[in-house]
């Protein structure tokens, strides 16, 4: 991210080029039924057995690939134990069928309550701790299965489990061949489905989101832990799934499968694959089992010795790609499909629920004494004002006076080391931002916040977040459209309002600053605000943009919008203002009307740096 220009600064933008965001809209619409009826159809051609068995351990792969696309390359969380949930699944269904009799699809069902019970103890017990604690829970989860997996009496120690019965359906024997190939790939392209349908829905943004930080999506409203939660219990039931289908295909499970460089392996998948696309995780299962195979009978005959070479290869390759491809080889194959927008199919669609509106002059937020203290340096020093129902009030100082900070102690961003802010009489200090979001407090952020690869009215859309209701199990059958299109029709009328809904199909990533900054105001409009806190607006706009920012916020004002407003430039505060409050070295060091500001010598000192 460019550095943030003040008013005094020239405007420098980077551009950095992000590529098309894992929609899939247009890939479904042709692409997909056709790679589903190849592969449901492949065992009734007259294809080697040989091929249907590699198709069987891509599908198998596929499915655990694919939890750790959302896990890892949608959600930002890495796992190195997706073996051991595989081995849950795998287990599960060994003993069930063998030991207890019972039936293979009720071992389904177990073993996935099994692995969401283990996913939801182990996240609930790391996914609060920062980055890196997760990778490493994940890594002791792998060891600690694996060696359980291997002591345990009842699943016949290092040996495993032998004898598993193939699979019947509606009285058919499936074998291990043919007949399993249309079970394993029927669970791999539902699961793409679902998942495809997931990533572009409202919860689906929301897991998109937490790879960029928590501190923007909880300021809609979207409990980060929570979806790090699904994320990872979804990867889980994944890998827990194809550990059944495992079962049935092995017909004999042992401990190695799910080691903890298997765990690895997975990972490696989809980096090679493409992380962050659902179609990398199928890419990379092929590419990885089918050239696996041929360097196990190369590289000894190359070498002259026996040994697990591939693991070398694979380690130099995963080197090369993430220096050269970091987004894998589906990119290459993506580039080659044509990329559609999404259709504006949200004509006419009921309004989404509006939040009741305080009535002018209601006293709204009381800021009292509040105080942020960094170690020594006090950021925020006992500042005291408050905001009644549409009031415009200005917020400024010199740089580092406390005005940022303020505003994060408004928002639940950060704590209060003392003092209180009430909202309509309620004490919210010490509520987390999600709550106060809640309440009709909205915000923008100095430093444009928003996930690059999403589009415009993606990133709109999850200012929206709190105004509808969809789930994951909704999002995941596409149940969840009617709402989709209320959320969508609001962005599109939000952007509007601030003149960009000609670019809302466009990356948030590749817009200029100043476009970014109203993208920012349009989400934070999204979310039907009582109060909207906006932290330097106009930085960055060109003379054009700032005009047509200061008609909206007229606008919003007419409407009867509460607004506190930090800004450098003067004249745009001067201008829009009713009362502003001026801050240096974290006090409030007078608050006026514009004109008794500009008047006050104290006020000009601060600025300027001289006493008169
Ligand atoms: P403004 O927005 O008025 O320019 P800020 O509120 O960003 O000022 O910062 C006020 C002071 O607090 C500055 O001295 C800044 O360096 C410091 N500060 C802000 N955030 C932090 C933090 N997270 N940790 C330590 N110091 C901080
Ligand atoms: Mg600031």
């Amino acid at each position: 991210m460019a550095p943030v220009p003040t008013a005094t600064t020239p405007v420098e933008t980077t551009i950095t080029e992000v590529r098309p965001a894992p929609t899939a809209s247009s890939l479904r619409r042709f692409a997909f039924p056709l790679f589903a009826l190849v592969m449901l159809v492949l065992p009734a051609l007259p294809v080697p057995d040989f091929w249907i068995s590699q198709s069987n351990y891509i599908g198998l792969y596929a499915l655990v690939a694919l939890g750790l696309v959302l896990l890892t390359g949608v959600a930002g969380l890495i796992s190195f134990g997706q073996a051991a949930f595989v081995g849950v699944g795998a287990y599960t269904a060994a003993y069930m069928t063998v030991t207890l009799a019972a039936s293979p699809w009720l071992a389904l069902v177990v073993g996935i309550a099994l692995a969401v019970i283990a996913a939801l103890v182990l996240g609930a017990i790391t996914l609060r701790m920062s980055g890196h604690y997760l990778p490493l829970a994940t890594i002791a989860w792998g060891l600690a299965l694996y060696y359980t997996m291997g002591n345990m009496e009842f699943l016949g120690k290092y040996d495993g489990i032998l004898g598993v019965p193939t699979l019947t359906l509606f009285g058919q024997d499936l074998g291990t061949g043919r007949g399993l190939h249309v079970v394993i790939w029927a669970f791999a392209l539902l699961a793409a489905w679902a998942c495809s349908n997931l990533l572009d829905s409202r919860p689906g943004r929301a897991i998109r989101a937490l790879k960029s930080g928590a501190t923007m999506a909880e300021a809609m409203g979207i409990s980060t832990f929570r979806y790090k939660l699904v994320a990872f219990v979804l990867a889980a039931v994944l890998a827990a799934i194809s550990g059944w289908l495992f079962a049935f295909f092995q017909r004999t499970v042992n401990p190695s499968p799910f080691a903890i460089s298997k765990g690895i392996e997975y990972l490696f998948m989809v980096v090679l694959g493409g992380v962050s696309h659902v179609w990398g995780a199928f890419l990379g299962a092929g590419v990885v089992k089918l050239t696996e195979d041929q360097l196990q009978v190369l590289l000894p005959r190359w070498i002259g010795t026996s040994g697990n070479f591939e693991g070398i290869v694979f380690g130099i390759v995963l080197i090369a790609v993430l220096k050269y491809a970091p987004e894998g080889l589906w990119t290459f194959v993506q580039r080659r499909l044509p990329r559609s927008d999404r259709r504006r199919d949200w004509e006419g669609a009921a309004p989404l629920p509006a939040r009741e509106k305080p009535a002018r002059g209601e006293p709204l937020l009381q800021v009292e004494a509040v105080r942020k203290q960094f170690g020594g340096l006090v950021a925020v020093n006992d500042v005291s004002f408050s905001i009644a129902a549409g009031d415009i009030v200005g917020l400024i100082g010199p740089n580092g006076a406390g005005k940022s900070t303020t505003f994060n102690l408004i928002t639940g961003v950060l704590s209060l080391t003392s003092g209180q802010v009430r909202w309509r009489g309620e004490s919210i200090g010490g509520l987390p931002s999600r709550q106060i979001a809640r309440r009709g407090i909205s915000r923008t952020f100095q430093h444009v916040k928003m996930i690059p690869e999403m589009t415009v009215l993606e990133n709109v859309a999850l200012g929206g977040y709190l105004r509808g209701s969809s789930g994951i199990a909704r999002a995941m059958l596409r149940a969840d459209r009617a709402e989709e299109k209320r959320l969508f029709a609001e962005a599109e009328r939000q952007l509007a309002r601030i003149g960009m809904a000609d670019r809302m199909h466009e990356l948030g990533g590749n817009l200029a600053l100043g476009p970014q900054r109203l993208m920012e105001i349009a989400r934070a409009l999204c979310t039907d605000p009582a109060l909207l806190l906006l932290d330097e607006p106009a930085a960055g706009l060109r003379h054009k943009e700032k005009q047509a920012l200061a008609a909206v916020l007229r606008q919003l004002k007419g409407e009867g919008m509460s607004l506190l407003l930090v800004e450098h430039d003067m004249e745009f505060v001067m201008g829009l203002t009713d009362r502003i409050v001026v801050m240096e070295f974290g006090t409030r060091l007078m608050e006026g009307t514009p004109a008794q500001v500009q008047a006050s010598p104290q006020v000009r000192a601060a600025y300027l740096g001289t006493e008169h």
